[in-house]
């Protein structure tokens, strides 16, 4: 128990809950908030905060003054060290939002910093994102050479971070490169001193292994701002042993015991999601698909779904899905228009989702980040404390909502390309287990 030591602040949904993944993964008890909190009063007991904003695409000026907000929120919740968290791929628009929200913070935590300096790194070699000279790799392509280049939001072209940053910020770019990673965290704190007496106050940090995460995390002990993906989360938690090794450690993911009746709701259309949903199905489980032409055409789909479900909860998980082939979203979408239809269905699975709650569901997986984001608004989440993971990058969660009746609800969130085809089952199994 006690106050956060560690604020984050990242710049989407689903990549904060792969950061908080990863600090419980490394021993720190983790809450994730959905943006900024309005209560700046109460404190949260957690080890580590991480506050998910939807910063990635918006306007820099936009960014930058939700990302200071989320500073003033944490530096209230007495934190020591804050930690900005972007894509492993470094996802930007051309305009780039890292550069000025790093600048903005830098600024910001100029007095308590005293050294200005802080590093940028997205690597993450579990998950194929290594930086090597400088240079992000995706699995073994360069970042302008992977699927980033056609990305519809945030293309990347230029695989050099070095310069990247550097046409983001006004501040010097640096880079601590591979070599003196290797040579341990003396070496790199020497490179870091080295910069800042050059003017460097933005330093490019190669990475290609996690022992390298490691040694990273433990240079960064003190700096006051730390900008990376979620790989530099994995070495950081050491700088504090009070807390990854104390007795707490090995509770870092305990949640509360799950307890009422078990629901799927799934609106990604992925290929992953796709297979779970036939793998679920075929295991002879209750399932009921959602037709967005149906809704379109007015009927009245939450009462169906829901009535349907009354009747199978009993013998659940029950699955709740508008997950369709490629193909069938296609024609549903020349038919209503990509927008519309994607706003109809997150609108009617969020119902559905608040209406199973309240009919005794506490136990809830949803699946596409999208419609995640849609149902957790709808159930009035503010707050969630992150637990044992399902598979990478996926955790359960323990969190309040007003339709649980003020009992502990658990949801994951699963965004579409995660998850091992049995997810849909697997997922109770893991609960159950914690
Ligand atoms: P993912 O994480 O797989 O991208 P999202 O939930 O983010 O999943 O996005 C899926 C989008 O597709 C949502 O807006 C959802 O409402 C929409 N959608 C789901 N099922 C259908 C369908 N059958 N036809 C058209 N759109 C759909």
């Amino acid at each position: 128990m006690g106050q956060a030591v560690l604020g984050c602040i990242a710049d989407d949904f689903t990549g904060a809950t792969d950061l908080a993944n990863n600090l419980v993964r490394a021993g720190m008890r983790t809450v994730q908030t959905i943006g900024v909190p309005e209560d700046a009063g109460s404190a949260v007991d957690a080890d580590a905060i991480v506050v998910a904003l939807k910063s990635r695409t918006v306007a820099p000026g936009q960014a930058v003054a939700q990302s200071l907000q989320a500073l003033r929120w944490l530096q209230a919740q007495g934190v020591e060290q804050v930690y900005f968290k972007y894509c492993s791929t470094f996802d930007s628009t051309p305009a780039g939002n890292i550069g000025p929200v790093t600048d903005a913070l830098l600024d910001a935590l100029e007095d308590r910093a005293g050294n200005g300096l802080t590093i940028a790194c997205p690597a993450f070699p579990e998950n194929q994102r290594t930086v090597f000279k400088g240079h992000l790799f995706v699995g073994d392509q360069l970042l302008g050479e992977s699927g980033m280049r056609d990305h519809p939001l945030t293309p990347m072209t230029d695989s050099n971070l070095v310069r990247v940053m550097q046409a983001q910020t006004r501040h010097p770019v640096g880079l601590v490169a591979y070599d003196t990673v290797a040579r341990g965290p003396q070496a790199i704190r020497e490179r870091f001193a080295a910069l800042q007496d050059e003017g460097v106050r933005i330093a490019i940090v190669d990475a290609v292994s996690n022992d390298d995460l490691m040694r990273i995390g433990i240079a960064l002990k003190g700096m006051a701002l730390v900008t990376a993906g979620s790989g530099i989360a994995l070495g950081l938690p050491q700088n504090w042993p009070r807390l990854v090794h104390g007795a707490g450690a090995s509770l870092a993911n305990r949640l509360p015991p799950a307890t009422g009746l078990r629901a799927i709701v799934s609106g990604s259309c992925s290929l992953a999601t796709n297979a779970q949903v036939l793998h679920f199905k075929h295991a002879g489980r209750p399932a009921f698909a959602i037709d967005p032409l149906a809704i379109a055409a007015g009927d009245d789909v939450v009462g169906q779904a829901l009535a349907w479900a009354g009747r199978h909860l009993a013998d659940g998980p029950v699955l709740i899905y508008a997950t369709a082939a490629a193909a069938d979203v296609k024609a549903v979408q020349a038919q209503l228009g990509v927008a519309r239809a994607g706003e109809m269905v997150e609108q009617v699975l969020s119902h559905i989702s608040v209406g199973l709650v309240e009919r005794g569901v506490r136990q809830l997986v949803v699946a596409g980040g999208e419609t995640s984001g849609a149902v957790v608004r709808e159930l009035g989440v503010r707050q969630m404390l992150i637990g044992p993971q399902i598979d990478p990058g996926v955790p359960w969660t323990a969190v309040q909502s007003p339709a649980s009746a003020d009992e502990t609800l658990h949801v994951a969130l699963k965004s579409g390309n995660f998850g091992s085809e049995d997810f849909f089952t697997k997922a109770f199994t893991v609960l159950a287990a914690a």
